[in-house]
């Protein structure tokens, strides 16, 4: 096992990851990420009320029809009121009454749901204009970031990934292999240290009665039963 050749592939793995974790922390990404947030939040809240909107359109029936009936109802009542002669024609009339003002009632309650489908619509037209000028925002924020991520991807990141495939080369597959399932077994970096003798110099446990045992040369790697780290001895 190349241990120097793995280590050095490892700070350099180190220093891939905190140039992301740097580019992440810029105010421009920072600013990006926010907009996006922003941007989904005014979607879904587009989405909802369209929604509400079609739910509400569902329950409204034709407010037009429904006062021509309601109209019709009471040319009908007066022509009875001016008839009325009997007892039980009152009786009727009354019946007749009570049954308007429940439509009347309803009707109302639907004016009002029209009333609210109309204010819906106003909102999510105001929601439509601002996902506009939120997606502009983005498309200039991201074009700016761009420009600046490439340029330190240029000068940074590509040395350091040249170097990466220089050192994996040199590294035989089965230790690169090695290396991924390090990346993914061990909880956080490094993923390759050193042995002490006593601890190990990833989780700091006392592991000298476990391990000891196999390192009977420099050559010799093996596993921290505690963190999964891969341990060599200087
Ligand atoms: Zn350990």
């Amino acid at each position: 096992m190349n241990i120097e050749l793995l280590k050095r592939y490892q700070e350099l793995d180190k220093k891939r990851s905190e140039f992301f974790k740097q580019v992440k922390t810029t105010e421009l990404y920072v600013n990006i990420e926010k907009r996006k947030e922003e941007f989904t939040k005014k979607q879904n809240e587009f989405q909802n009320i369209e929604e509400e909107i079609k739910r509400l359109c569902a329950t409204l029936p034709d407010c037009d029809e429904k006062k021509k009936a309601i109209q019709l109802k009471l040319d009908e009542l007066q022509l009875s009121i001016s008839k009325m002669s009997t007892l039980e024609d009152i009786e009727n009339i009354e019946t007749s009454i009570r049954k308007l003002e429940n439509d009347i009632y309803d009707l109302n309650n639907y004016e009002k749901c029209l009333t609210k489908v109309i204010s819906f619509e106003d909102k999510n037209k105001y929601n439509m204009n601002q996902l506009f000028a939120l997606n502009n925002e983005c498309k200039t924020l991201r074009d700016n970031f761009e420009i600046i991520f490439n340029k330190a991807k240029e000068k940074v990141l590509i040395p350091i990934e040249n170097e990466m495939n220089s050192v994996s080369k040199q590294l035989n597959p089965e230790e690169v292999d090695m290396y991924k399932e390090l990346k993914i077994s061990v909880e956080k970096f490094p993923y390759v240290v050193e042995f002490d003798g006593e601890y190990c110099g990833g989780c700091g446990e006392d592991i000298s009665s476990e391990v000891s045992k196999y390192f009977v040369s420099k050559d010799v790697t093996c596993r921290c039963p505690r963190c999964q780290r891969l341990l060599y001895i200087k």
